[in-house]
């Protein structure tokens, strides 16, 4: 009854960023293997799961049927393709991937720079009074976990150029090299895309567009399509909003923008499911983060409109 076929059927699509083939503290919410598998089972029994563009098409069309739900992933992390995708093809699932087209081959997310410089902090005081944090004490896990996202928090928002600046300068606090492997390569995504996977864009090099003047929100938006399609040998149709929430993340102008550049659809973090009317090119998605499987089906099946959106887009 919450779920009804035709053109009245709800599409709810969830949203990961990574399943992690080894455990790590400090990325508590990004789900196992093994609690990847679980979910992947229950909801391939529970649900229709479709790729997204199919479902987008019946949506329009009026023809989804009933508990339709598509999976998504964002930015291209490497263990998309070295555990995540193993596990869908088990359960015959298509899931579709928007891939930060400057981040792969080398790159790191912003989130990740932060998460490995305080991994690797030495348990002492540490004097970040030049990024407004004042001195701050990490050792244990807890510690490094509230300080992680008090520096997400400071930088998320800057001006990207100034982003990238105290990223930069953040790394350097700490000995050696962040790890550069925790995206995909070229043909990563490629091989995603041969594994029967759909591949989208999420900009060249994943910046709040709002945060951007009009033309660097373009050319990102433009060059995460080019670089794709170079890759892909077509065009990606499908694009995501980095961080994706409307209004704040993204405006109307961005919207436009991705019309423009020939994107048929367009998926945010707006809350709740896609119905018929839904704009297109503001898909809302929902971030998965019970652990448990069951709980999980509860909530999508039972509540569909009671979906928290995760903070980490
Ligand atoms: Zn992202």
């Amino acid at each position: 009854m919450t779920s009804p076929g035709g053109a009245n059927a709800p599409l709810t699509v969830l949203l990961y960023h990574r399943v992690l083939g080894e455990p790590d503290s400090l990325s508590p919410g990004e789900p196992s293997a093994a609690q990847f598998d679980a979910q992947m089972a229950i909801l391939s029994r529970t649900f229709r799961v479709l790729p997204l563009d199919d479902a987008l098409s019946r949506l329009a069309d009026g023809t989804l049927p009933s508990r339709a739900l598509c999976v998504t992933f964002d930015d291209g992390y490497l263990d998309n393709l070295e555990v995540a995708l193993p596990i869908l093809r088990r359960h015959g699932l298509v899931a579709t991937f928007f891939i930060a087209s400057g981040l792969i081959n080398g790159g790191r997310m912003m989130h990740d720079t932060v998460t490995e410089t305080v991994r690797r902090l030495p348990t002492q005081a540490v004097d970040l009074a030049w990024m407004g944090l004042g001195i701050r004490t990490v050792g244990d896990v807890a510690s490094r976990l509230v300080l992680i996202d008090d520096i997400v928090r400071k930088v998320k928002y800057l001006p990207f150029a100034e982003r990238s600046e105290t990223c930069g300068r953040l790394a350097a606090m700490v000995d050696g090299d962040l790890p550069n492997n925790l995206m995909m390569t070229s043909e990563d995504v490629h091989a995603l895309k041969r594994g029967g996977m759909r591949i989208g864009a999420h900009t060249h090099e994943h910046p709040i567009l709002s945060k951007l003047d009009a033309a660097e929100a373009r050319a990102q938006i433009v060059k995460s399509r080019d670089v794709l399609a170079d890759i892909l040998g077509s065009v990606p149709t499908m694009f995501a909003y980095p961080n994706g929430k409307p209004g704040l993340d993204y405006t109307a102008e961005h919207v436009e923008m991705v019309k423009q550049a020939g994107f048929t659809s367009a998926v945010s973090v707006a809350f709740g499911t896609a119905t018929r009317d839904s704009d297109h090119h503001q898909i809302p998605r929902f971030c998965p983060w019970d652990r448990d499987p069951k709980r999980l089906v509860m909530r999508l099946v039972g509540h569909p409109l009671r979906h928290k959106v995760a903070a980490r887009v």
